[in-house]
C-alpha cells in the first residue's frame, strides 16, 4: 500500500505527546505549507485512483483540505462529512467510539444521489473509526463508498485493515509506526 514517499514523509512533522502524553501527533501543517510536497501529495494520492469518482467527501477537518484538493484534482464535486451540529440541512448521523466516549459525524441526507461512487479522504487514519462512520453515512445516504485515500497511515492501529475489509480500495501514501 506505501509507495515509495520518503520525500513526503520528511515534510510532516511529529510532535511528541500532542494532545495527550503518549500521542504522536503527524503534523501535516508542514507538508502542506510546502507547495512543491502539498502539490506532490494530492498528485499521487489522484494517481492511484482509477475511475473517477462523483464525488470525493472529506472528513472535518483536516480531511477537508485533502478532499477539496484531490477533488479539485479529480475535477469531482466535493462531499463534506462534519461533525454532528454544524450542517445546517437535513442530516444523517453516526456514532464511532473513541478511546475514551464516543462522537458522532453527518452528512446532508441529501448531498450524495444514489447510486453515486464517493471517494473518501482524510489526513490520516489511526483506528479507523471515523472513516469507517463516514463509509456508513454515504451508503445510509444510498451512495456507494468506491475507495478511500489518506495522506497517513499508522497501520499499528489497525484502521487501515479493518477499512479495507469492507470491500474497497484504501491508499495511504506514508505509514508510521506506533500511535
Ligand atoms: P481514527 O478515527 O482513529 O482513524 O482517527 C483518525 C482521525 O484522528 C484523523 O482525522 C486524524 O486527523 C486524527 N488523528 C488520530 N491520530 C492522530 C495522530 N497520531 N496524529 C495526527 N492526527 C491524528
Amino acid at each position: 500500500m506505501i509507495a515509495d514517499n520518503d520525500d513526503l514523509k520528511a515534510l510532516i512533522r511529529t510532535i511528541p505527546d500532542f494532545p495527550k502524553p503518549g500521542i504522536q501527533f503527524r503534523d501535516i501543517t508542514t507538508l502542506l505549507l510546502d507547495g512543491a510536497g502539498f502539490a506532490a501529495a494530492i498528485g499521487r494520492l489522484a494517481l492511484r485512483i482509477g475511475e473517477k469518482p462523483d464525488l470525493v467527501a472529506g472528513i472535518e477537518a483536516r480531511g477537508f483540505i485533502v478532499a477539496s484538493a484531490l477533488a479539485q484534482r479529480l475535477g469531482c464535486g466535493l462531499l463534506l462529512i462534519r461533525k454532528d451540529g454544524k450542517l445546517p440541512g437535513e442530516t444523517i448521523a453516526e456514532d464511532y467510539a473513541l478511546e475514551y466516549g464516543s462522537d458522532r459525524l453527518a452528512m446532508h441526507v441529501d448531498a450524495a444521489a444514489p447510486g453515486a461512487r464517493v471517494w473518501l479522504a482524510d489526513d490520516l487514519i489511526a483506528t479507523g473509526g471515523s472513516a469507517r462512520a463516514a463509509a456508513r453515512l454515504i451508503r445510509r445516504a444510498g451512495a456507494h463508498v468506491a475507495g478511500a485515500s489518506f495522506i497517513i497511515d499508522l497501520p499499528d492501529l489497525g484502521g487501515s485493515s479493518r477499512l479495507s475489509e469492507e470491500g474497497f480500495p484504501v491508499h495511504a501514501l506514508v505509514a508510521f509506526e506506533g500511535h
